[in-house]
């Protein structure tokens, strides 16, 4: 039995693992199938405090596991199949293995979105891609026109990253003004390598017969032209989704899937909290879902020793 198990390993899961350490509890970290969570397929983060000059996301998230870990938290390679929270202690299934806890902090965060068009699962790692960082020094990708999909912060730091590697960058973005911050689409719009493709959206990714990317197909919004665009790899930034599905019927949520916590960061179930992106539509940013996840462990903390645990 273990007193406080936190399922996710990101910004919120982490934060979360090092106050419940130190607050004695000898936190079980359930890593999840993607370690340290988003972050790590981003490149600098620039927005995290105390680092002026910027921070790599995988070391920003490797130094709070070893932070964490300093003070007595565990981290367990797994993903959670299956949560019975209908009484305490709580009963995950952990890669087929049960683990009983008395309190569990939710931060599984959230995952990449899909256009949801033909030929994006199929060419899925043959050219269509969701981080630049991870893929883009491809050789594949070099000096080639690259396609990049979305408006927001993400679209534009892939697409930032990209004009490395890449001839051309296509930034296409379904509106004629990015959602982007101002610092973020200010930078991406006088990088001369990027050329935004306003107003349209992707129909098609070409080509499934070749059985690797060789274009898009478009669509102009405003004006219902079509047109094909030739390039090496289709980059996806249109947003993420919470990862909340295993917890549906058990915890309240809204009908995105974002978990609404009742009291602080208590779910409807006492002794279950909730931290991070899988319940922050709003926010969505590092330094919130460590805050979050700063909250959940004291919440959980003052839950546990109201039950003398
Ligand atoms: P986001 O802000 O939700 O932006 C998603 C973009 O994708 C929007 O421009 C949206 O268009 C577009 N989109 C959504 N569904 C689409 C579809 N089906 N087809 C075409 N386009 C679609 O997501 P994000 O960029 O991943 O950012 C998430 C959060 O992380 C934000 O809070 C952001 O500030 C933060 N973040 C920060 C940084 C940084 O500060 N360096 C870096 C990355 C992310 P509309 O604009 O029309 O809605």
């Amino acid at each position: 039995m273990v007193k406080i198990v936190i399922i996710g390993s990101g910004c919120a899961g982490w934060t979360a693992a090092l106050y419940t350490a130190r607050a004695n509890l000898s936190p079980l970290v359930l890593t999840g199938g993607q370690p340290g969570g988003l972050l790590t397929t981003t490149s600098i983060v620039e927005n995290f405090p105390g680092f002026p000059e910027g921070v790599d996301g995988y070391e920003l998230m490797t130094r709070m596991q070893k932070q964490a870990e300093r003070f007595g938290a565990r981290a367990s390679f797994g993903t959670v199949e299956a949560a019975d929270f209908s009484r305490r202690p709580f009963t995950l299934t952990v890669d087929g293995e049960k683990v009983e806890a008395q309190a569990v902090i939710i931060a599984t965060g959230a995952s990449h979105k899909h256009l949801g068009v033909p030929g994006e699962d199929l060419l899925e790692t043959k050219g269509v891609t969701y981080c630049a960082t991870c893929d883009g020094a491809l050789p594949v990708y070099r000096n080639q026109p690259l396609v990049v999909v979305g408006g927001g912060d993400s679209a534009c730091e892939q697409a930032l990253y990209l004009t490395r590697f890449g001839s051309v960058i296509h930034l296409m973005h379904r509106r004629d003004a990015l959602r982007a911050s101002k610092i973020m689409a200010e930078r991406t719009l006088s990088n001369p390598k990027i050329k935004p493709v306003w107003d349209s959206v992707v129909t098609e990714v070409l080509d499934v017969k070749q059985d690797k990317v060789t274009g898009v197909k478009l669509k102009n919004l405003k004006t219902g032209a079509e047109s094909v665009l030739n390039c090496a790899g289709v980059f996806i930034a249109v947003g993420h989704g919470p990862n909340t599905e295993i917890f549906k019927g058990q915890i309240e949520m809204d009908a995105n899937g974002y978990i609404i916590p009742r009291k602080g960061t208590m779910t409807n179930v006492p002794g279950v909290f909730v931290a991070g992106d899988c319940a922050d539509h709003v926010y969505r940013q590092a330094i919130t879902a460590a805050g979050a996840g700063c909250a959940a462990a004291i919440d959980a903390e003052r839950f546990l020793a109201a039950q003398n645990q």
